[in-house]
């Protein structure tokens, strides 16, 4: 049994004290609960290394939202692996369609992203997904096949163990459009099976394969009761500790 893994991607939402007061929400709700799955939460930068305080001796866990391939250098603007480890990251989101549609990255420069992320002992949640144009031109499996193929070029098998995937059809990102459990369940078996064929059957069955796309408390147990779905990468419903909470007692 995979156990499931809950990770909030808050973009750009929340100051300092915004965070500082949603974390503290979230960690007070969760140490009530028996929780049965991994909760990660993905602030924005300037929040994490006062994030990484707030989560130490708590059931959450901390990511980034991306970060630069290179070690080091004049990248403007830009934030290494190294650093997000030197706040407390464990986990970094890389390949969200906004990055790959707003700030053009490639499935290269995806690679390149992973592969730094993994050499720095930072655990991916490697995003994919296919556009409602790709979805009903019929090519949603050849884009799935190339994000993954191409993302996770000359990733090793123990580094794939390493990798969360997300996939995350673009049209249901902040939309309010789910997926159906059943469209959603039909893809996540068709990722783990390419997994298998690169990786092995054994890596593929031990994969996270969470699903995101306007996840919210009213959808989410439905969505994670299909055997595939492992766990949720959730945008706007991440952002109050009530909804949050909700989505985690559902997983
Ligand atoms: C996301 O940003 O990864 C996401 C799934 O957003 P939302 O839940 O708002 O659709």
């Amino acid at each position: 049994m995979r156990k499931k893994v809950i990770a909030g991607n808050w973009k750009m939402h929340k100051d300092l004290s915004e965070s500082q007061s949603l974390i503290t929400k979230l960690t007070n709700a969760l140490s009530k609960e028996e929780v049965k799955c991994d909760v990660i939460i993905c602030p924005p930068f300037t929040s994490l290394s006062e994030a990484a305080g707030l989560v130490k001796n708590t059931k959450v866990k901390l990511g980034a939202q991306n970060m630069h391939f290179e070690g080091r250098g004049a990248f403007t603007g830009e934030v290494s692996a190294a650093m997000l480890k030197s706040v407390g990251c464990e986990y970094v989101i890389l390949g969200h369609s906004e990055r790959r549609a707003i700030f053009g990255e490639s499935d290269e420069t995806i690679n390149k992203k992973i592969k730094k992320a993994l050499d720095s002992g930072l655990r991916p949640i490697f995003c994919i997904g296919e556009t409602l144009q790709e979805r009903e031109s019929g090519i949603m499996n050849d884009v799935i096949k190339r994000q993954i193929t191409e993302g996770l070029h000359q990733v090793s098998k123990g580094e794939m163990e390493q990798t969360i995937i997300a996939y995350e059809p673009v049209w249901a990102i902040g939309t309010g459009v789910t997926a159906t459990p059943d469209q959603a369940q039909e893809v996540h078996v068709y990722v783990r099976k390419l997994i298998a064929e690169i990786f092995g059957d054994d890596t593929a069955e031990k994969l996270i394969i969470q699903y995101g796309g306007s996840v919210k408390p009213n959808n989410a147990a439905e969505l994670l009761s299909q055997n595939d779905i492992d766990g949720a990468l959730v945008g706007g419903a991440c952002l109050e500790a009530d909804s949050f909470m909700n989505i985690i007692k559902s997983a």
